[in-house]
């Protein structure tokens, strides 16, 4: 049976491999007939992705994924039916985005300490928007440092290597109340990655009091035992249970863009709680004092 709706993917806004207008069109291919796109930190791929889901009649959400720090890991938090054109938002995306250059910058400079020699013009250049760790990944590819994206993080790039730099992030509750200032409808991402259910459970009274609505529970590769274990704890917080591939690209992360089956449910819930919110005013969002990266 093919899957029709696929709610989590990234473009080359951000760190995906396909432009907007490709990625609509393998969404086509593949049979998907609803898709939400959750770039990092930017809404710069929506409007030519939804130009291009309408006239290929697949229904389109617009959304955003944004990362956050938590004691031991990262919460990733998704935003759905944002208003993306609201102002304040995109000021306070910019700042994240901007935050991820001058981390860019930094990690440059320590594999250049480290005898590696890439450019972050070079960087600069593979990175159209958003930039992240994977286009550093790929100018080491490019440079021949490393062989595979996996290598770059696994000896340079990934948490704790010679190479990472941490950067300025929000923390979940923050990243909650963001969505919800631009009218969108937050959902926590791939609730089992670090820093694993135990700690989110901790977290999720909090942040549902904060105005969380969703739980990603068909997830990439998650098990049909994850999936039930999510399914229970979206009914116990009452938060819909949302789901997606995380499509970056082929080679990126291992599910193919449509390769999760997805109840349409999950779409139709969305929709009742946007239809719901609008027309109310949204909670002002005021960003912290911004955290340096050490
Ligand atoms: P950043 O947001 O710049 O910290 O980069 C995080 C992104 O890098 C994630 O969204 C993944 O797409 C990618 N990523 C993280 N770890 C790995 C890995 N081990 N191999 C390949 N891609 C990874
Ligand atoms: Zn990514
Ligand atoms: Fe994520
Ligand atoms: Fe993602």
């Amino acid at each position: 049976m093919p899957n029709y709706v696929d709610l989590h993917m990234h473009t080359t806004a951000s760190d995906g491999l396909y432009s907007p207008t490709e990625l609509m069109h393998r969404a086509k291919e593949v049979g998907l007939r609803a898709v939400g796109l959750t770039d990092h930190d930017t809404t710069g791929g929506i409007e030519e992705a939804a130009h291009v889901a309408k006239a290929l009649d697949i229904e389109f959400i617009p959304g955003i994924e944004i990362n956050t720090d938590v004691n031991g890991g990262e919460v990733h938090v998704l935003g759905y039916f944002i208003d993306y054109r609201q102002p304040a938002f995109q000021a306070t995306i910019k700042v994240l985005r901007d935050a991820r250059e001058r981390r860019g910058q930094r990690m440059v400079e320590l594999l250049n300490e480290q005898g590696v020699s890439i450019e972050w013009e070079h960087v600069r250049e593979i990175a159209q928007g958003s930039v992240g760790r994977p286009h550093v990944a790929k100018a080491l590819l490019a440079a021949g440092y490393v062989q595979t994206i996996g290598e770059a993080f696994d000896k340079y790039i990934g948490t704790g290597k010679p190479a990472y730099v941490p950067r300025y992030k929000l923390t979940p509750k923050d990243a909650v109340h963001l969505i919800a200032s631009a009218n969108g409808l937050p959902v926590i991402a791939h609730p089992l990655d670090l820093p694993g259910l135990a700690e989110l459970r901790n977290w999720l009274p909090d942040l549902k009091a904060a105005g969380m609505v969703g739980l990603e529970t068909y997830y990439g590769q998650y098990t049909s035992e994850d999936e039930q274990a999510l399914l229970a704890l979206a009914h116990e917080y009452d938060l819909i249970p949302t789901g997606g591939t995380d499509f970056h690209g082929p080679g990126i992360h291992p599910t193919p863009l449509g390769g999760r089956y997805v109840p349409h449910e999950a779409v139709e819930q969305l929709k009742a709680a946007e239809a719901k919110r609008r027309g109310t005013t949204p909670p002002v969002f005021k960003l912290p004092p911004p955290v340096e990266e050490k």
